[in-house]
């Protein structure tokens, strides 16, 4: 358990590393700061369902901002992971995070094996040393033509 950062307190950090009662405190003396807070941490749950990827988009903010944020609601059990999926990126899954409280989802994806990237590799780069090798047929083609009409290469 995390306990608040006023030196001797021994509460339970809730907000902003602090308890309750030294947030209230703190909330009451720092207006600004918390409209602010609220509003965002406001944004955050209404961005959601949302993965960090697409959090950090909604939000414009950093990588480590989104990732903070998710982590910090999901230590304050406001929100949990309600599924994975696959992310764009090969091989990697990311976890699609709803608002409430509830019980972490589960990552059942299986990873594509990566042999299977490997053969689409084979295919791919097969495929383009056939059309280099098409290509440079063609050229010399070209040459022994130019050649027959007189033509230096
Ligand atoms: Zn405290």
């Amino acid at each position: 358990m995390k306990v608040c950062k006023e030196p001797g307190c021994e509460g339970k950090s809730r907000s902003r590393g602090m308890c309750g009662k030294h947030y209230e405190k703190w909330r009451i003396a720092n207006p600004n700061a918390v409209i602010k807070h609220d509003d965002m941490r406001g944004q955050v749950l209404a961005a959601l369902p949302a993965t960090r990827p697409q959090l950090q988009a909604v939000l414009n903010c950093s990588r480590s901002t989104a990732a903070e944020w998710l982590k910090k609601l999901r230590e304050e059990e406001a929100i949990h992971i309600g599924r994975w999926q696959r992310s764009e990126t090969v091989g990697m899954f990311v976890a699609v995070h709803v608002a409430g409280p509830g019980k972490d989802a589960v990552c059942r994806l299986k990873p594509i094996p990566s042999s299977a990237y490997a053969g689409k590799y084979r295919q791919q780069k097969n495929k383009s040393e056939r059309l280099r090798y098409l290509l440079k047929r063609a050229v010399s083609k070209q040459n022994t033509w130019l050649g027959a009409l007189g033509v230096p290469p």
